[in-house]
């Protein structure tokens, strides 16, 4: 009898737990064709493979960042790749008018929606924390209030659809990682809002999905110049990274997490054993090199345009 307690229990439970999880990804790029779909911070790293990914699926693709060189060569490499249709708009998210503009554009243009993928990030600093009140202030406006306002201004659209949210977040919005305070908060923020959305959206039975993207250090151009040289580990493909949150959003996850290992695995300890994953983040940083040389300057995340 203790045996079976011990032993056969807990691996019939992972059995069907590993049935249960891999009988629902049945993901086919298919899912995605013919859908109109918005991806904000598309110039550049993550979200510009994500709108690569969408244009080889055959969907509608309206994309938006500040930089408009770079957003012309992304669509016309996306209607290079097969996107049913591919345009931008270009402007800034510090701008709560400029947001809704974008899903005003989604409406005009493709005459509705069916995902609004939020994905842009400000440039903020890697770091001590340096006290200054009004970037914390300014990033919370890009990185989370500007999420919401499209948020908002998107749900007619997205309840009609009975569409998908898809929130870019970071291990950083899950657990506290040292030298990014001010982009720590506005993730964290990102999940308090749409964790509690999503219940709203249960309660009143509205059939839109959230699915908030849990990322780990990934290969882009602005994250790699930012952390590479402090951090242990290595970085994620981008372009991996992109598919993957497009195959959690056609299914519809509640959250999804890149790359699973490195970050699903050691959030499991947060609730039972905070302080070992404190210690755990903090050994991923090469703290000698920080000392010897305090990164107070260094950019995290994309500079503003030169155009
Ligand atoms: P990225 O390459 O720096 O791209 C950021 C995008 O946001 C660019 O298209 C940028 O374009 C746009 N952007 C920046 N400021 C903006 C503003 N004020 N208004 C409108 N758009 C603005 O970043 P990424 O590494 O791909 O990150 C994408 C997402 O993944 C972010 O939400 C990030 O937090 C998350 N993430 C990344 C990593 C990582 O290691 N890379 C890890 C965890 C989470 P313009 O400069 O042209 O405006």
């Amino acid at each position: 009898m203790g045996w079976l307690q011990k032993i056969l229990i807990p691996f019939l439970g992972f059995v069907l737990a590993f049935w249960f999880y891999s009988a629902r990804d049945n993901f086919k790029p298919e899912m995605l064709k013919g859908k109109r779909v918005i991806v904000t911070g598309a110039s550049s790293g993550i979200g510009e493979q994500m709108a690569y990914h969408l244009a080889r699926m055959g969907s509608h693709i309206l994309i938006t960042a500040r930089t408009e060189a770079k957003l012309q060569k992304v669509v016309e490499r996306c209607l290079e790749l097969g996107a049913a249709s591919a345009r931008y708009v270009s402007g800034t998210m510090e701008d709560m008018a400029f947001a809704e503009h974008v899903v005003k554009e989604a409406e005009t243009s493709l005459g509705g929606l069916d995902m609004l993928i939020l994905n842009h990030v400000g440039a903020s600093y890697f770091g001590y924390f340096n006290g200054d009140v009004g970037h914390v202030r300014k990033l919370l406006e890009i990185n989370f209030l500007s999420y919401v306002a499209m948020t908002v201004s998107a749900l007619p659209m997205l309840k009609q659809s009975e569409g998908s949210i898809v929130v870019v977040s970071s291990m950083a919005g899950k657990v506290g990682f040292p030298f990014t305070v001010p982009y720590s908060a506005t993730k964290f923020a990102l999940d308090g809002f749409f964790s509690s959305l999503r219940q709203e959206f249960t309660i009143q039975s509205i059939n839109v999905s959230i699915t908030l993207c849990i990322l780990g250090f990934i290969d882009t151009e602005s994250a790699v110049r930012a952390a590479a040289d402090l951090l242990l580990v290595a970085p994620a493909p981008r372009a991996e990274c992109a598919l993957e949150i497009l195959r959690g959003a056609a299914l519809r996850r509640r959250e999804l997490y890149y790359r699973y290992g490195a970050t699903r695995l050691p959030l499991l300890l947060r609730d039972w054993a905070a302080e070992l994953l404190d210690y755990l983040v903090r050994s991923r940083y090469r703290l000698d090199r920080l000392r010897k040389n305090p990164p107070d300057t260094t950019p995290l995340g994309t500079a503003p345009p030169a155009n």
